[in-house]
């Protein structure tokens, strides 16, 4: 692996890429992998929501069938026309027919509800998103998984909107938590281990952890896709409930192909200067892939606060997604800074035409 290829989002100057030892590890962690079954829990996915909605479709049936005799019985032709008789009846049977008509009511909500994500699931415009929560044999990040998740799909969707145009959408394809005490608070470096365990070929993995030391508040791959070992990225819960959350479009401009736009610590970047892009694609995962319509790259050396310009390059490396450290008094207007956006634009294209399935 390329050291470029693992790259982060950080909150102090440090260095988080892996070092011989790390790589070594990821190819002998089978210690990683004994996860038992019974530690994970499967909060939400498209297969178990098709599943789900077949018993209840029968169920509304049958409901509905009942609910249907039981107004006829007191001379209605509809439930509308049978509750307007109740209100003024005290008729035995309106009992049955008020909490006949409740149950199917509800039911057609949750049927509605799950229809409404399988619906999702199947749109083949969105990329797939499958979201982790660690947690450790003592403590659980969140009390509501779903919630949160889809509160990080709603974010990273909304990052990545330049100015009404939605270049890449996301949709949720599954959500769970799993036991891992050993990672529930890690290092920026276990990427390479949580990987290796989470990766699927189907969907883009975001694996949420309590703590990343050394001030890392996220880390992911570069140029990889969800039909490759490598295909998830990694960030601390509280960076991605609080205003640090630049962390969700910074890791997945990563992943897009994009590099930082300034050499601010050391081993963040290949060097300073002007890149081709897919040069800078070569330090990736998927390497094999380059992108029909090239364009140029620019990385400053440190691009504090101002614009950075070479050969014809000009756009604010600073207050964009892809700057390497999340400094609280950076404003961080989005990934489009003026003169960035075509790069972006570019770069998600090119990743979109590979991703969609
Ligand atoms: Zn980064």
């Amino acid at each position: 692996m390329k050291v470029l290829s693992l790259l982060c989002l950080i909150g102090l100057i440090f260095s988080c890429k892996p070092n011989q030892k790390e790589e070594s590890k990821f190819s002998s962690s089978s210690e990683t992998k004994n996860i038992e079954d019974d530690s994970e829990k499967i909060i939400f996915s498209c297969e178990q929501s098709e599943e789900d909605v077949k018993p209840l479709r029968f169920e509304r049936k049958k409901l509905t069938f009942q609910l249907n005799t039981q107004i006829t019985l007191i001379g209605a032709s509809s439930v509308d026309q049978a509750l307007a008789i109740c209100e003024t009846s005290n008729l035995n049977i309106c009992d049955e027919i008020i909490d006949s008509a409740k149950k199917l009511e509800d039911l057609k909500k949750q049927i509605a509800s799950l229809e409404s994500s399988i619906g999702e699931c199947r749109d083949s415009s969105k990329v797939a998103l499958n979201v982790v929560f660690l947690r450790s044999e003592d403590e659980t990040l969140t009390d509501d998984h779903l919630a949160d998740a889809t509160l990080l799909l709603s974010e990273l969707n909304s990052q990545l909107n330049d100015n009404g145009e939605q270049i890449v959408e996301f949709k949720l394809t599954g959500v769970k938590e799993v036991l891992d005490t050993e990672h529930y608070k890690t290092s920026c470096n276990a990427i390479i281990q949580l990987s290796a365990i989470h990766s699927t070929d189907d969907a883009l993995t975001f694996v949420i952890t309590d703590y990343l030391s050394g001030g890392c508040l996220g880390v992911s791959f570069l140029w990889t896709f969800p039909d490759t070992s490598h295909n998830i990225l990694l960030g601390r819960y509280d960076a991605i409930k609080s205003d640090q959350n630049i962390v969700l479009g910074h890791e997945l401009g990563h992943v897009f192909g994009l590099n930082h736009t300034a050499a601010v610590y050391s081993g963040s970047t290949p060097g300073v200067g002007l890149f081709n892009f897919n040069d800078i694609l070569s330090g990736g995962i998927a390497k094999d892939r380059r992108c029909a319509e090239d364009f140029d790259y620019y990385i400053h050396d440190k691009a504090l606060s101002t614009d950075a310009e070479a050969g014809g390059i000009v756009w604010n490396s600073y207050e964009n997604l892809m700057y390497p450290i999340a400094a609280k008094d950076r404003e961080v207007v989005s990934l489009f800074t003026e003169g960035y956006s075509e790069a972006v634009n570019k770069a998600v294209s090119c990743w979109n035409g590979f991703a969609l399935k």
